[in-house]
C-alpha cells in the first residue's frame, strides 16, 4: 500500500512514521508513504522571486463570499495531486483512492480501514488548512470526504496519520505475530498487570479475581462483559 500525502506540512509526520509498528512497515517496504507540498506548484502572480534570491509561494487567498480564514487555492493542489497520479499511472493494475478531510465527511471506522486495504494500492490524501481547501478540487477529483471525528482539528495531518495508522494494521505482515493475535482475539477495554494489588495513597486496589482464576471461558466472559460495559 502506497500512501500519498498532500501537505503544506509534511515534517509534521516525521516522528510519526519512524516510531513502533508503522516505522517497522515503512523499513519492510510492507508501505509506502510520500509527500507532495503543493506550494512547490504555485506559479504566476502568487510566485514572488525577491532580490536577494529568496522566493516566496503563496498557497491560499480570501474566500469568496467573506469569512474569516483563507482557502488554500485549487491549481497547486490540483498540480500537486497530478504530481503524484502521473508517477502512479506509471504501475500497471493500481487502484486509486482520493480522500479529501473535512470535519463533515464521513466518518472513518475500522471497517472503513478494512475495505480501503483490500480494495486499492494508492491512497493520496489532501491535508487541508486554515479553512480549508477550494472546494472545486474535491469536485474535480471525485475524492471522499472523510472526518476522523466530531471535532475540529487544525489540519488535515493529524487525520492522515490516523488514517496511515489504521489502514496499515490491516495489511498482512504489518502486525508481528503478538499484536495480530491482539487484534483477532477478545480483547476487553480494561487491563491489568503486576503487581495484583496496588497499593496508592493508602488504598489498596485488587485486580478483578476472575483474571487470577485460570479458566479461559471465565475469562473471556468477562471480557466480553467489560467490553460492553
Ligand atoms: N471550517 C472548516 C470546515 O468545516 O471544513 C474547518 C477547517 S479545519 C480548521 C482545517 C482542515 O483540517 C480541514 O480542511 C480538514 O482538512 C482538517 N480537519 C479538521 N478537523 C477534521 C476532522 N475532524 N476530520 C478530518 N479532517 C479534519
Amino acid at each position: 500500500m502506497k500512501f500519498h500525502i498532500i501537505t503544506l506540512f509534511p515534517e509534521a509526520f516525521d516522528s510519526y512514521l519512524t516510531e513502533s509498528i508503522i516505522g517497522r512497515a515503512i523499513k519492510e517496504k510492507r508501505i509506502q508513504v510520500t509527500f507532495t507540498n503543493p506550494r512547490m506548484f504555485v506559479s504566476g502572480k502568487y510566485k514572488k522571486v525577491w532580490p536577494d534570491g529568496n522566493v516566496s509561494r503563496v498557497v491560499d487567498d480570501k474566500p469568496y463570499g467573506g469569512g474569516p480564514g483563507m482557502i488554500i487555492r485549487a491549481e497547486p493542489v490540483l498540480k500537486a495531486v497530478e504530481s503524484v497520479t502521473k508517477k502512479i499511472a506509471k504501475r500497471k493494475n493500481a487502484k486509486i483512492k482520493i480522500v479529501n478531510f473535512s470535519p463533515s465527511g464521513e466518518k472513518f471506522t475500522t471497517a472503513y480501514a478494512k475495505t480501503s486495504a483490500k480494495k486499492y494500492t494508492d491512497i493520496i490524501m489532501l491535508c487541508g488548512r486554515y479553512e480549508g481547501i477550494d472546494a472545486r478540487v474535491a469536485k474535480i477529483l471525485k475524492a471522499q470526504d472523510v472526518s476522523i471525528g466530531d471535532y475540529v482539528l487544525t489540519g488535515g495531518e493529524l487525520p492522515a496519520m490516523v488514517l496511515i495508522d489504521s489502514i496499515s494494521r490491516q495489511i498482512p505482515g504489518v502486525l508481528g505475530k503478538f499484536e495480530s493475535l491482539e487484534e483477532e482475539r477478545i480483547s476487553s477495554s480494561e487491563f491489568y498487570t503486576r503487581p495484583e494489588v496496588l497499593e496508592y495513597k493508602n488504598k489498596k486496589h485488587r485486580v478483578p479475581k476472575v483474571l487470577l482464576s485460570g479458566d479461559p471461558k471465565k475469562i473471556d466472559e468477562w471480557k466480553n462483559r467489560a467490553k460492553k460495559e
